[in-house]
């Protein structure tokens, strides 16, 4: 897998939004993600007022709501970013290091992903159980597992998380359920820089480091790249 001059582990909101403004700006960006079937995929339809000039405002359409017509817009777009953008599927189990410096992730496919500057954007997935009823399962979003490699590697590296929690209510089409995940502990997390300053190189953007709705996430993910277009130069 290629280097890059960003890594972006995470196609959802924040992640997508960052890597769609880097690569429109000629950033060679990897956007590596668990599953491609669920790029920058809502929870529940996306409602206006969104950002201007963002992938969020651009992919959606108020004639189709439905959140698979949605995503499969998303994505489309993020794929017309080639060559500048690469999109792919692979789960992170753990980043890449020389000494106290990310260089990439590991995957559990095997390949490393390498990057000069690594972001991580992995939403509600860190150390995630979903409780449907009765039912409790290792997932970050209804149907898609939460893999515990990444969270357990960097419990290992000594980052602090707390616990949050969303819910979906009931739709005609689903039964309302909740996630409960953790989140990078406040004091691991500059704002203004987007830093994870345990190590360097390292950066988080999304809901693994605040809360907020989809508008707020693509507003995280487009600042992220103004001031990753600004350290670049
Ligand atoms: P996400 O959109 O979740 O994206 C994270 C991505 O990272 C996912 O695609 C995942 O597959 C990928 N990933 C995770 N781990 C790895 C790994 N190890 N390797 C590779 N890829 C990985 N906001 C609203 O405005 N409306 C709502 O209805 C709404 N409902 C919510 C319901 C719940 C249960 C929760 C927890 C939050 C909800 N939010 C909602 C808040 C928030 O806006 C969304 O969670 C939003 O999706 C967060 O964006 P994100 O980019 O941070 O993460």
């Amino acid at each position: 897998m290629g280097n890059y001059q960003v890594l972006i582990v995470g196609a959802g909101f924040a992640g997508s939004e960052a890597a769609h403004r880097l690569a429109g700006r000629g950033v060679r960006v990897g956007l590596l993600t668990q599953s491609l079937d669920s790029v920058m995929m809502p929870f529940l339809p996306p409602r206006p007022p969104f950002p201007k000039g963002s992938l969020l405002e651009a992919a959606y359409d108020p004639e189709d709501p439905r959140v698979w017509a949605f995503h499969a817009r998303a994505k489309a777009r993020l794929e017309a970013q080639a060559p500048h953008l690469h999109l792919f599927q692979a789960t992170a189990t753990g980043l890449l290091l020389e000494g106290n410096k990310v260089v990439g992730v590991r995957t559990w496919e095997g390949p490393v992903a390498r990057g000069e500057r690594v972001v991580l954007a992995v939403g509600s997935f860190l150390g995630a159980r979903l409780r449907m009823g009765e039912v409790e399962e290792e997932a970050g979003r209804l149907s898609e597992a939460s893999y515990p490699d990444l969270y357990e590697d960097l419990l290992r590296l000594g980052f602090r998380f707390v616990e949050r929690e969303g819910a979906v209510p009931d739709t005609p089409t689903t039964p309302g359920y909740r996630v409960r995940y953790r989140a990078f502990h406040p004091e691991e997390w500059e704002e203004a820089t987007f830093r994870l300053r345990r190590l360097a190189n390292l950066y988080g953007v999304g809901l693994c480091v605040l809360e907020g709705d989809y508008a707020r996430m693509s507003e995280e993910g487009l600042r992220l790249a103004e001031h990753l277009l600004r350290e670049l130069g």
